[in-house]
This record gives C-alpha cells, structure tokens and sequence, in this order.
C-alpha cells in the first residue's frame, strides 16, 4: 500500500494547498485527514479515499478549464496557467489507477459504510463551503472554521459505522436505537444551552416549541416558515416513513419509554383495530391555528396553547413506558400520520414472503402497532416505520424490506443496502446540521 498511500498522499496534500491558499480552512484539515487516511488497509476506508480522489480529480479537472478559459480571455503564458492543475490532474489519474489495481469486492456492510463515510463527507463539505452561514456543528462549539473540517470527518466515520451495524439484523435494533438518540440528544442539548448560554448554538435566535406537530401548525397560523415543514416531506420522499424511526427529534423518546417497558417483547396486537387518534390530531393541528389566526389571536396566546398541547406527550411516554408500544407516535401524533400517507410516494415497503407462518413472533418486536394477523400470516399495516427490527425476530426469514414501483425487482439485499445508506448519509446531515 506504501506506492497508492505514497502518491494519494500528494494528490490530497496539493488540494489541501489549494484550499490553504483560499482560506478554507475546513477544507485543509479534511485533506489532511484524508491524506493520512491513504495509508489504510481497511477495504471500506481505502475504498472511500479512492472515490474522494475521483472527487478531488473532477475538482481540479474543473479548476483546470477555468484556468483555461481565463488564459484564452486574457492571454499571458499558457504553461503558468495550467501546469499546476494539469499536473494534479495526472497525479490524481495515477493515483486512483494505482489504487484500484488492488481493490477487492467489499461485503455488503463494509461496501454500505465506505458508500456512507464518502457521501457524508462530499455533502458536509458542500455545505459548509456554499452555504453562507455557520451550519456545520463543528464551527457552532469550536469558533474556527478548521473545526468543521474535522467534524465532517467524524460524523462522516459515525454514519459509516451506524450504517455496517444497521445492516447486521442482530445488532441493527440496537444500532438503530442508539444512533437516533445521539441525533435527539445533540438537537435538544444544542437547543437548551442556546437558550440559557450559548445563543451561537439556535439557528435563528427565535424561540420555537420543538413538537413535531409545529411544523405544520406554525406554517397554518403565521402563513409563513414552511422550511421544516419541506424539509419533513423531501425526507419522507426520499427515505419513507423512516422518518419516525430514524430522524424524528422527538419521536426517540417514546421509543426509549416502549424499550424500557416491562411488557417489552410482548405481541401488542396492531393493524387497523388498534385505536388511532391521528387523524382527529392531523385536523386539530391544522385546524385550531387556522382558526387562532382568522380571529387574530396574538402570537403569546397561541404560543402558550401550543405549548400546553406538547406538555401532554409525557403522559402518553408513560403509557408508552407502561404498555411497550409508541404510544405517542402511533396513537396520537399527526406528523407520524402524514410521514405513513406521504410514505407511500417513496420506494420502500416492508415485505411478507409466503414462508410466513402466521406464529405473530415479529409481533413481540413491533412497537408502533404495525402487525397484525390475516389470512394465516402476519400483515404490515400502513403504521409500519419502516424501523427493520421485526426482521431478526421472525424464525422463517420471511419479512425483509423491499423496493415497489419501477423498483420493485431489486433484491431485497440491494433495497436494504441501499436504504441503510440513504438513512445513514440523511442521519449524518441532520447531525450536523439540526438545530432550533
Ligand atoms: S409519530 Fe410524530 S413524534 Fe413520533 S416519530 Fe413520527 S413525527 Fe416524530
Ligand atoms: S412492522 Fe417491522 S419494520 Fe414496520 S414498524 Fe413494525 S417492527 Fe418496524
């Protein structure tokens, strides 16, 4: 490995120059990072350093043509406008060639975290260099922006390894679990010391009540701030109803409540008997607003209804804590409504094979009420969050997540790498981004 680590050592350091000269500082300490990742002989990680090289090479073949098409414009000597970009451009091509000679075929898991650690890093990059603003967590604790570089290094390496354990059906519950409470706790931790100590941890310094139905609520009552309420449906678009089993800041506590019960691991009988409230609290959550703002409530007042109304998830966490269900989220929540109807128009769908016995042992895994009995199997009802922790429990291997529509003939293997690494990369990008 010393000849491929020697050479993407060069290739990564002249970017860091680059970026040195243009004051990103970000940018240097991630090429640095990854210059001293070349020498790796984990295959996901010397796969991830070789696509970042690709990446790198397609920059410079860019800066390459800039350069160029400023030499045409202006004049002046041809070779001092592009020697340097031409030859990073051949050291990156060595390089990655160099590389790939010794490359073998990944399992599925390594693949899926060498897939999310190199996704994780281009997107945070692209953030914090386009988005004209502090938005990456690092900057937001550590006020230099070489910090951001090193976080996306970080969060990067987390996403990878939530993703290899998610894809084991034996470790992914828990996996699952633990990743979504680190996302819940950095949300809220950031949004408690920035209301007492630390006002550079909010977003915009506004106060807001962090209950998922705000988002839709807010927008109805002030005809305005629709950005959380897009970015909910771009996410259901894109990743499902997994929405409310892996993104959710406020849904994680109801789980961690059914997780602690004592009936834990009990069937709770689920489909379409199991009482659901949610369309009573979808028309509320739209309607009271719309009403508050026609006879021009102030903003204090609807605040402190707003407020009263979050106040009585705690109970339903007890419930939740009683029973071994999602309380909260399956019963009452509107948003877990709308991410199962807006879920449809996305790919991925829970699937049953013919092997099902009906013996209802994926049943004892499901808290949000999603499995139900008929016609001698089990059924997935439209509750399912998509959550994958039903998979291990059943002893005919007969549920596994699947893709419908023009996707429907993908194997499941390849749907579940597949959705693994989509909720990793989101899970990765909401880390370092969310906050109130
Ligand atoms: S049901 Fe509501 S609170 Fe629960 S995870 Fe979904 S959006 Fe969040
Ligand atoms: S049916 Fe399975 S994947 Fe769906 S919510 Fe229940 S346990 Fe999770």
């Amino acid at each position: 490995m010393t000849g491929p680590g020697l050479i993407s050592l060069f290739c990564f350091l002249i970017t860091a120059a680059y970026f040195l000269r243009g004051g990103m500082c970000a940018g240097v300490v991630l090429c640095m990072g990854l210059a001293f990742f070349s020498f790796s002989r984990r295959g996901w990680l010397r796969r991830s350093v070789t696509f970042l090289l690709q990446v790198s090479l397609l920059f410079w073949g860019a800066e390459a043509w800039r350069l160029a098409r400023l030499w045409m414009m202006e004049g002046g000597p041809f070779l001092f406008w592009t020697s340097i970009p031409a030859a990073a451009l051949l050291l990156h091509a060595a390089a990655i060639l160099w590389r790939r000679r010794g490359e073998k075929n990944l399992p599925v898991p390594e693949l899926a975290r060498s897939r999310v650690f190199s996704v994780s890093v281009l997107l945070l990059f692209l953030l914090d260099a386009l988005v004209p603003f502090r938005l990456l967590m690092g900057e937001r604790i550590l006020p230099w922006q070489g910090a951001n570089g090193l976080a996306i290094l970080l969060l990067a390496w987390w996403g990878g390894y939530c993703a290899e354990g998610l894809l084991n059906p034996q470790t992914s519950p828990r996996r699952r679990q633990v990743m979504w409470t680190v996302f819940a706790s950095a949300f809220f931790l950031q949004f408690l010391l920035g209301v007492t100590v630390a006002p550079s941890l909010l977003m915009t310094g506004k106060l807001h009540i962090p209950v998922p139905f705000m988002m839709i609520s807010g927008p109805v009552y002030r005809e305005e701030g629709f950005f959380m309420l897009a970015l909910f449906s771009v996410s259901v678009l894109m990743a499902g109803s997994s929405w409310c089993s892996h993104l959710c800041y406020f849904g994680v506590w109801d789980c961690l409540a059914a997780a602690s019960s004592r009936r834990k691991g009990h069937p709770v009988p689920g489909g379409k008997k199991a009482c659901d409230w949610r369309w009573f609290s979808l028309a509320a959550a739209v309607g009271i607003p719309l009403l508050l703002s026609v006879w021009g409530v102030p903003l204090g007042y609807a605040l402190a209804a707003a407020f009263a109304v979050a106040l009585t998830a705690p109970f339903a966490w007890k419930r939740s804590s009683e029973n071994g269900v999602r309380e909260y989220c399956s019963r009452f929540c509107p948003m877990g409504l709308a991410a199962s109807l807006l879920g449809r128009l996305s790919p991925w769908r829970m699937r049953v094979r013919e092997t099902c016995t009906g013996c209802m042992r994926c049943a004892s895994a499901c808290r949000d009420l999603a499995i139900s009995r008929g016609g001698g199997a089990c059924r997935i009802s439209r509750r399912c969050t998509l959550c994958r922790d039903c998979i291990s429990r059943c002893p005919h291997g007969a549920l596994s997540l699947g893709m419908a529509g023009p996707f429907s003939s993908v194997p499941s293997v390849r749907a579940d790498m597949y959705f693994v690494t989509l909720v990793s990369v989101m899970h990765v990008v909401f880390l370092a981004t969310a906050r109130i």
